[in-house]
């Protein structure tokens, strides 16, 4: 089915599409984002203006999703419709060329904002009017001012930004928070060096529930929901009959379940994907990925995305009114594997596992239903009792390593992890350690269980006998 749904999308594809040359992107520095740098270090795409033909590849699953990884391609713009524009940054921003200057939707990442203005000007001379925030990530917030200096250049008019009111607060946090943020995106993107932001161009105007924004003549409708964020807005277009989804909908796994951040809203994510469904769109531009075009293929993927959030919370919340323990929700919940063999919504970044614990968080609270966890001893203190019990913290890092060999993974990091904290100065267990948990980062799909394992498979390097 899949197959013909490819032959008739792409075919409508051309018709809407008239692309233009693609400039190249410049060159980015070696701290630049993880993804960018990704994409300097293997090219991944090598023509941008393909977007729409990699994009039917994957649908059709000609090319696999892990090569064309939705958060790390990176280059020019495509012209996805009539003044209607896709550019492949980090994340994406969707351009719309009106009778009165540009709207965007989302701005790009600091590193990005001067390709992403380049390319937007090689398409279109008109002012910025209006930058939308689709949330207040920061791969998603920092393009305006490239556009607000050339305005003021130019003596325009400045543009006007305009985001969900929960936005503001997410930017107050965050700088609450730098240094946190900063090692857990270190950690994520495997990105020693990442820096985080600590100057954010604030919203000019900001709305509740729902706002519609009249630019150049053309209504874009502006609405609010939980999921990724609880200040997400994703944006419909009537006239062009095109879907800004932002972040819920993002070609992987929905990120509802990022072990290092905030509270996600599954259910409210899928409810936003259901009101979604019930407007004529043509093309869905996703805050990452790729331009999914056709109304058929538009549907399938907001339906799809949808199912599998709601049948996470349905299993989940089953289980919690029984009374189960989150060790129980974590080892029964299952995706269902129809939906985990569609090509977006492969776990390549987030993954449904992370989604149950976020579930478990939201309706419930952090006890996890083992009492011994309530008022736990020191970790220490429990890996050096079984470690005396096993005869002796090298004993663990052997076993690790037995477990390893025989396949068991997720044993294996426990024995590891209670090895060095048996006895912090073996080199033995941090050499187990760095063993199992590279092995265990190999073995993940997801970016965030990558980055996790890597970098604690990295700390055992440094204090192992072997370190690089
Ligand atoms: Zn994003």
């Amino acid at each position: 089915m899949l197959g013909v749904l490819g032959v008739l999308v792409r075919a409508q594809s051309a018709t809407l599409t008239a692309r233009r040359p693609t400039p190249p992107h410049p060159t980015l520095p070696d701290h630049a984002h993880p993804a960018e740098r990704c994409r300097t270090a293997t090219p991944i795409v090598s023509r941008m203006d393909d977007i729409l033909e990699i994009a039917d590849r994957l649908w059709r699953g000609e090319t696999e999703i892990g090569s064309q990884h939705p958060l790390a391609m990176a280059g020019g713009l495509t012209e996805v419709a009539d003044r209607t524009a896709y550019v492949a940054s980090f994340a994406r921003v969707s351009a719309f060329s009106t009778d009165d200057g540009l709207l965007l939707v989302d701005t790009g990442h600091e590193l990005a904002a001067k390709g992403i203005h380049g390319h937007i000007r090689d398409w279109d001379s008109g002012r910025l009017n209006t930058a939308v925030y689709s949330h207040g990530h920061v791969d998603h917030v920092f393009g305006v001012q490239v556009f607000e200096e050339e305005a003021a250049a130019n003596g325009w008019a400045l543009p006007v930004v305009i985001a969900h009111e929960a936005l503001p607060a997410r930017f107050d946090r965050y700088k609450m928070t730098a240094g946190y943020n900063a090692i857990i995106n270190q950690r994520q993107f495997q990105v020693p060096r990442l820096e985080w932001p600590l100057e954010y161009r604030y919203p000019d105007k900001t709305y509740r529930d729902r706002l519609d924004v009249e630019v150049g003549g053309e209504r874009f409708e502006l609405h609010h929901a939980r999921g990724e964020t609880d200040d997400h807005t994703w944006t419909y277009v009537p006239a062009r009959k095109v879907l800004c989804s932002g972040d819920l909908f993002i070609w992987c796994s929905p990120n509802a379940g990022n072990p290092q951040k905030v509270q996600r809203y599954p259910l409210e994510w899928a409810k936003a994907l259901r009101e979604m469904l019930t407007l004529d769109v043509e093309i869905l531009l996703p805050g990452h990925g790729f331009p999914v075009m056709g109304a058929d293929r538009v549907r399938q993927a907001l339906t799809d995305t949808a199912e599998l959030l709601e049948s996470l919370v349905t299993q989940a919340l089953e289980l919690m009114n029984q009374g189960a323990r989150l060790d129980d929700l974590i080892h029964t919940v299952q995706p269902p594997r129809a939906l985990m063999n569609r090509p977006y919504l492969q776990p390549i970044y987030d993954e449904p596992e992370f989604i149950v614990r976020n579930i478990w968080r939201l309706y419930g609270g952090w006890y996890d239903g083992n009492p011994a966890n309530l008022k736990p001893a020191q970790e220490g203190a429990v890996a050096r009792e079984m470690a005396a019990l096993a005869g002796g913290a090298g004993r663990l890092a052997e076993r690790a390593l037995e477990l390893l060999g025989a396949g068991d993974l997720r044993l294996a990091g426990h024995l590891a992890e209670m090895a060095t904290l048996a006895d912090p100065t073996s080199a033995a267990a941090h050499d187990a350690r760095a063993v199992v948990f590279a092995a265990r980062a190999t073995d993940a799909t997801s970016t965030m269980a990558k980055g996790v394992f890597a970098w604690a498979a990295s700390e055992s390097r440094v204090q192992g006998s072997r370190p690089e």
